[in-house]
């Protein structure tokens, strides 16, 4: 069962709810996997404080050109998508932080003077920590396409019950990558204008991919009643509020998890869990029913 914890806007509460929710299910006896996908800022690991066992390197082809062979015709540039290889004059200069290492260049050109090497451009770190087992991908700085690290980052989680992704916010191809293939997003949102602008991006991306999907209003009690409005209106289920809570933020500043602060607050990740199992079976259902 796979779970992310996504957001149109970011700071909405996600990194909490990802964190909390895994450590409630690894005390409910299960085998519980937490993957930090926010590759260019990951906190994740401040709360669950593994210990890191192993770490990989991360790495993309990067194209190398053979002057020998090319004849600058420009086959390669005409096939990037991402601008990252050109014909300047009387020489190719490729652009490693466009390069998304998909080998276009190398499959089109006709002198075959076009060789891959690979290029380190993040990393993954491996632990377990809260009994739970935890990977965080991590984005080198200067670097500006991220998927390859998460699609790395995913490839690498053994096969446990429930897999929670702690997404990067947004509603572009870091957060798509991040997201496709689970089965379940839970939408973390603040009921502000700004929160529920953003999260109405985030709902078109939901329906786009059609993935199942219901909201966490967080921050629930200092905005106003646009978001439940809206999310009634549009039929999207609202899985659950939190209230603004001096202290969550101050066992956050801490790096400590909600547990601490109110056990009720277990009890409810908890129910949350138990709700979107029941959703996830239900779907499963209707889908074999059809
Ligand atoms: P995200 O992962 O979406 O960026 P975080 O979980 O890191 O968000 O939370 C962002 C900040 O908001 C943190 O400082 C956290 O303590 C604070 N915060 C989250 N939820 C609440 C809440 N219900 N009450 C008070 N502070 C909160
Ligand atoms: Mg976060």
């Amino acid at each position: 069962m796979k779970i992310s914890v996504a957001s149109g806007k970011g700071g909405t509460g996600k990194t909490t709810v990802a964190t909390n929710l895994a450590v409630a299910i690894a005390r409910m006896g299960k085998n519980v996997a937490y993957l930090d996908c926010d590759v260019e800022e990951p906190n994740g690991r401040i709360f669950l404080k593994p210990e890191i066992r192993k770490q990989i390197e991360v790495t993309v082809p990067l194209p190398q050109v053979d002057f020998s062979k090319c004849t600058l015709c420009g086959e390669c540039s005409a096939a990037c998508e991402y601008h990252a290889i050109a014909v300047l004059g009387k020489t190719v200069e490729v652009f490693p932080s466009l390069c998304h290492g998909c080998g276009g260049c190398s499959d089109v050109c006709p002198e075959d003077a076009i060789n891959e090497i690979p290029r380190t451009i993040g990393s993954i770190s491996c632990g377990m920590g809260m009994g739970v087992e935890f990977l965080e991908g991590r984005l080198n700085v200067g670097e500006a396409v991220s998927p390859p690290v998460t699609k790395a980052l995913k490839k690498l989680v053994a096969k446990p019950e429930v897999v929670i992704y702690d997404a990067p916010p947004g509603t572009s191809c870091p957060v798509i990558e991040a997201i496709s293939g689970t089965d379940y997003v839970i939408l973390v949102t603040e009921p502000t204008p700004f929160g529920l602008n953003d999260l109405k991006l985030a709902v078109g991306m939901l329906r786009e991919l059609g993935l199942p999907y219901g909201v966490i209003i967080n921050r629930s009690d200092i905005g106003d009643s646009r978001t439940d409005e809206y999310c009634q209106r549009e039929d999207i289920e609202i899985l659950g509020k939190i209230p603004y809570d001096r202290r969550i933020a101050e066992s956050y500043s801490r790096g400590e998890m909600l547990f601490g602060v109110d056990s009720e607050y277990e009890r409810s990740f908890r129910g949350l869990y138990a709700s979107i199992v029941r959703r996830i079976k239900n779907d499963r259902i209707s889908y074999s029913q059809r």
